[in-house]
């Protein structure tokens, strides 16, 4: 049953409140300068605060409740798998995570037909990489200047994102380069097609002077997800596969985001009928609702491990309670046509809804996306696209942005001086056109500093 909302937080909130700022060291912060939302409830596409106050999740909680929250298919597959065996060394065959790896072949598109199972995202790319180098015998790995891939050692090198900053040990062979973003465009093209052009001359040369022989991988998000949700151009994804092939570059693609129904389709790449040698995935695989995450894997590749050992493994890999909510919550979204659901929302409510936001209001620069991926780029001033927060930081209009939008009833999924409008797959029609709303309304604060400016 829902909270109650009560003028105050609950007595339980408040200890809960206190025994965190107490004791419980927070993911890229300073410690002394937060303020966190107490969660204390959460059904479908709602969450319940501290006070009982509901708030519309169009975060996904970081982009991973793809099948919204307590559904009840995957938490009764959890509690079931929990009463029959909560633990299995990956060395043994599991029925559940057969199950699951049977179904993600299924799903994933080509060839990718293996699957190594990690607790997460970032885990998922360390192995990625890993594999590329050792059945390349390459060790050198392009990514993205905007992009994002984890937080351990080479996923965070890898990563283009500010966050790489004060994390980067000038990690051997990890290159960045510029990816297509017509909104703002480092080659200065005029259309989206040129804007491929030039993008892939630019990998192209790339590859040529970093010497193609010593290149393992090209790892990219197909649309980069914390980076800004920018959709590529028409031709850039199957220009990089073809890239790859040419140089016998192995091409990883991160669908830790992207993957499993956010952009509408079952994953990013199929938007463009690409097949990755490497997948990586988390997040939607089990919405989050035990940790999981991993790598599928092309024929080609998992045949250099047939006869060689793959040095590599986690001892939670594969863990019969995450896998059994893979396996309940991909059937789930089957039967309920979550996919669909996604895709109709973006192209029904959300595009058009945003869009006429950014008419609106002109704190707004661009709106860009597709299914429930979309992302909001706030600017100080249209005409220069100035950010309405510096690229890596964080500005007074910003927060008070993410204040409004609390405020209103409406949790956003919020980096540098984006917002990004991501409900769960599962949104109904009037749950999008509620977040409009309440956008709409909270938007007025960015508007007024940009009216300052
Ligand atoms: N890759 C991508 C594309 C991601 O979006 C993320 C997480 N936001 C990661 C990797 C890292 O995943 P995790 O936080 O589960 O380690």
């Amino acid at each position: 049953p829902a909270p109650e909302p009560t003028p105050e937080p609950s007595l339980e909130a408040r200890r809960a409140y206190e025994l965190d700022r107490a004791h419980v060291f927070h993911s890229w912060s300073a410690q002394a300068e937060l303020d966190p939302m107490v969660v204390t409830a959460a059904e479908g596409s709602y969450v319940w605060d501290g006070a009982g106050r509901r708030l519309l999740d169009f975060s996904s909680q970081l982009v991973n409740t793809n099948i919204g929250h307590q559904h009840p298919r995957v938490v009764e597959a959890i509690q079931t798998q929990a009463g029959r065996l909560c633990t299995v060394a990956p060395q043994h065959v599991n029925d559940q995570r057969s199950e699951a790896a049977r179904l993600i072949a299924e799903l994933a598109p080509g060839d990718l037909n293996r699957v190594f199972f990690t607790n997460g995202g970032a885990e998922a790319v360390e192995y990625a990489v890993r594999m590329a180098r050792l059945h390349t015998g390459r060790h050198k790995v392009l990514s993205r200047y905007r992009s994002y891939h984890g937080g351990t050692h080479t996923a965070v090198n890898i990563t283009g994102d500010p966050r790489r900053w004060p994390n980067d040990q000038g990690a051997a062979g990890t290159v960045h380069f510029f990816g297509p973003f017509p909104y703002r465009s480092p080659f200065h093209s005029a259309s989206p097609e040129e804007e491929t052009e030039r993008a892939l001359e630019h990998l192209e040369q790339l590859i040529g002077f970093e010497g193609p022989d010593a290149i393992a991988a090209i790892v990219l998000e197909p649309i980069p997800g914390t980076a800004g949700i920018m959709p590529p151009p028409p031709g850039y994804l199957t220009g990089v596969r073809e890239l790859a092939d040419r140089y016998g570059i192995v091409l990883i693609a991160d669908e830790v985001m992207s993957g499993f129904g956010r952009t509408g389709r079952w994953f990013a790449v199929d938007h463009d009928g690409v097949v990755p040698d490497l997948m990586t995935f988390a997040k939607g695989v089990n919405s989050g609702y035990v940790p999981l995450g991993g790598v599928a894997i092309s024929e080609r590749i998992a045949a250099t491990f047939a006869h060689r050992p793959f040095p590599g493994g986690l001892t939670y890999s594969g863990h019969p309670l995450a896998t059994a909510a893979a396996v309940a919550t991909i059937e789930a979204m089957r039967d309920e046509k979550t996919v669909e659901n996604a895709a109709h929302i973006g192209e029904a409510v959300l595009g058009p809804g945003l869009r006429a936001l950014a008419e609106r209001h002109p704190s707004v620069g661009d709106v860009r996306g597709l299914g429930v991926f979309w992302a909001v780029e706030l600017v100080a001033d249209r005409a220069t696209k100035e950010p309405l927060a510096p690229y890596g930081g964080t500005s007074v209009a910003m927060g008070e942005l993410v204040a409004a939008c609390k405020a209103a009833g409406l949790l956003p999924f919020v980096n540098y001086h984006r917002l990004h409008a991501v409900p769960p797959c599962t949104v109904s029609e009037a749950e999008a056109r509620e977040g409009l709303a309440l956008l709409d309304r909270a938007l007025e604060t960015a508007d007024r500093h940009v009216r300052a400016h």
